[in-house]
């Protein structure tokens, strides 16, 4: 099959290793956010696609068989437009959908639903605050000069976040939880603001808070499309086995007798 895989994830990464040793001819689409983004040797494609339309008319060009929507949980545009795209084209889609994480014992958790109520629930009295939202919502954070920031991003932050106090850091997970929990400690963060990505690779800094028992503003994971969704690479390469079982059977099966069709 032609397998479309919308990345900038763990999973995408982890998908196409899974899918190098099979038949299937793979193409990685990044959004183009970062600079240096891990594509290894697959074709890849970057840049969006013109909103769900241009998605379904470069799937049609490019004969693609399946869609896989490997995106990250908080990418909540890319989403709709794969699910409109595969209906109009006529093409299945698969979500890879990262569960959240759960509020374990001795977490001390505010939810919120947005960067910018995370913002909101910082409150008024000035705090040193490690943030680790991403560099594309750090504006956000400007309405609250008062906080402390310390910032850590994959690509440089740049003046995305113009205020009097401001420590940034380049780094790219996953990280360990004993460095988060040292370096938090070392740092004398008083509260750590995040997405709740779910997964493996930026765990550290939740069980690094827990055990500091440092309180963390966590926005909830904005809703997806209904669409087939999977949680992990091993789910979606058991699907995409499925799906090609069920492409080999329907192509050989017996056509209609001619009675069949006249009744
Ligand atoms: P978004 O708001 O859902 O998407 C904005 C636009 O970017 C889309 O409408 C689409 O443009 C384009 N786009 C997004 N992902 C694309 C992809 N994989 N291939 C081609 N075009 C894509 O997404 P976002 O939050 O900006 O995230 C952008 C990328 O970064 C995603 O691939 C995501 O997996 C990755 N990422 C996001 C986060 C996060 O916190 N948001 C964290 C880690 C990684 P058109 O409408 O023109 O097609």
């Amino acid at each position: 099959m032609r397998i479309l895989i919308l990345g900038g994830t763990s999973e995408a990464s982890a998908l196409i290793a899974a899918l190098a040793g099979t038949m299937h001819e793979v193409t990685l689409s990044l959004a183009g956010r970062t600079t240096a983004p891990k594509t290894g040797s697959v074709r890849t494609r970057i840049g969006g696609f013109g909103g769900a339309e241009g998605l379904a008319a470069w799937m049609r060009e490019d004969g693609t068989d399946l869609l896989i929507d490997a995106t990250h949980p908080f990418a909540a545009r890319i989403c709709v437009s794969a699910a409109e795209a595969a209906r109009a084209a006529g093409i299945p889609i698969l979500a890879i959908r990262r569960p959240p994480w759960i509020r374990e014992s001795g977490d001390r958790w505010t939810e919120v639903d947005t960067v910018e109520d995370s913002v909101a629930a910082l409150g008024e009295a000035p705090r040193r605050v490690f943030v680790t939202v991403g560099r594309l919502e750090l504006a956000a954070f400007a309405a609250a000069p008062q906080h402390d920031y310390v910032v850590r991003t994959i690509e440089p932050v740049g003046d995305a976040l113009p205020v009097p106090r401001l420590t940034t850091i380049a780094a790219r997970g996953p990280f360990a939880a004993t460095e988060e929990e040292r370096f938090m400690r070392e740092a004398g963060i008083a509260v750590l603001v995040t997405k709740n990505s779910g997964g493996d690779a930026t765990y550290a800094k939740i069980t690094a808070a827990r055990a500091l028992g440092m309180p963390v503003v966590i926005v909830r994971q904005p809703l997806k499309p209904e669409v087939a969704r999977v949680a992990d690479v091993a789910g979606a390469m058991a699907w995409v086995a499925h799906d090609l079982t069920k492409r080999r059977e329907s192509s050989h099966a017996p056509l209609p007798s001619p009675a069949e069709g006249e009744g």
